[in-house]
């Protein structure tokens, strides 16, 4: 198998503000593994905050040796190989580098059985759900604009609160929408008491889910809150990886699950059996990605309550088209091989 990689620097169509930061850019880098002529496409996503760069990626892709491998089906092998390659210098352990080999390899071996990866893993399409779409954080005008332009695309809306001013956000939201919403506070409000309070108040408001209310290390505080929240609390910073699902236990009622975080789709599986068998809720979301990652991900969506798969939707130079769909705000499998898509070149390298 010949592996190459190439940056890919993703443009959003607005910049992007969340509790912490704003940005207008998201580095990324594209990969391609080829066997036999046929090419399965893999994905590096790296927000600022993960800690992952296209430069540690690039130096970690240069490491994996995928000419040592000739039967791409052996994909426990493979990717036990490129998680256990750890560049000791880099903190975030590569875990958006490595998704992009662990996409890349099962679009390869999707193709070449000719079925997509969601029939592969033994799931059902009809089950998806609606996608959220994420409303950031700007003046009431902007906000009563987008919320207009993408009310009949869309079946829930995510709402980034945790700041100054959110609940005026939602109340501009609500003169244009009675869209059901979820919000998601990345960690902004700062004692669970004052949590509680904006939890009900949002829960007289047509909010159906928060995510990530107090700081990810706060597990105290988080599980104080998810006895009385009247709303499902899901995880996001507080969850990386497997470990992370059973550390969480009482903490809350669900994990957010990327592949960027844990690694792949092999790692994100292996959450959601962890995840229910401890009766917990699955979120299913994504980074700023183009249509690779985010197809990956809707691979799973049978398996999620909430799916926040709206990545390749904020970005304008897309490098792929077919894949995941939205469709009345559902997110809708293709019956297409693999990830079942075509690189556009240009602007896609390969
Ligand atoms: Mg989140």
């Amino acid at each position: 198998m010949q592996l190459r990689y190439h940056p890919y620097p993703l443009q959003l169509q607005h910049t992007f503000t969340v509790s912490g930061c704003s940005r207008s850019q998201t580095p990324d880098v594209l990969i391609a593994i080829t066997h036999q002529g046929v090419t399965g496409y893999g994905e590096a996503s790296m927000p600022p905050y993960l800690g992952e760069s296209i430069e540690s990626v690039c130096r970690f892709l240069s490491r994996v040796r995928l000419e040592a491998f000739d039967d791409p089906f052996r994909t426990d092998d493979i990717l036990s190989y490129v998680m256990h390659l750890d560049d000791d210098e880099a903190e975030a352990h590569n875990f958006a580098a490595k998704a992009a080999i662990d996409i890349a390899l099962h679009d390869l071996v999707g193709q070449l059985l000719g079925q997509p990866l969601w029939r592969l893993f033994g799931l059902s399409p009809e089950r998806c759900t609606y996608t959220t779409y994420t409303i950031g954080i700007d003046t009431p005008e902007v906000v009563r604009q987008k919320v207009r332009e993408v009310e009949g695309q869309f079946g829930r809306l995510k709402v980034k609160v945790g700041v100054p001013g959110d609940r005026q956000l939602i109340q501009t939201i609500r003169e244009v929408s009675d869209l059901p919403l979820t919000v998601d506070a990345n960690q902004g409000w700062t004692s669970p008491e004052m949590a509680l309070e904006q939890i009900e108040w949002l829960s007289g408001q047509g909010v159906i889910m928060v995510e990530q209310p107090l700081p990810k290390h706060d597990l105290e505080g988080l599980r104080w809150l998810t006895q009385r929240s009247p709303l499902p609390i899901i995880l996001d910073e507080s969850v990386q990886g497997p470990a992370d699902v059973i550390r969480m236990k009482g903490c809350c009622h669900g994990i957010n699950i990327k592949l960027m975080k844990c690694g792949g789709l092999a790692p994100a599986r292996l959450m959601i059996q962890l995840a229910r068998m401890q009766g917990m809720q699955v979120m299913l979301g994504c980074m700023t990605e183009t249509s690779c990652a985010v197809t990956a991900a809707a691979q799973l969506a049978p398996c999620a309550d909430y799916l926040d798969l709206d990545g390749n939707l904020l970005i304008s130079n897309d490098a792929f088209r077919g894949g995941m769909q939205v469709i009345d705000g559902r997110v809708t499998l293709q019956s297409a091989p693999g990830l079942g898509l075509t690189p556009l070149t240009p602007p896609n390298p390969f």
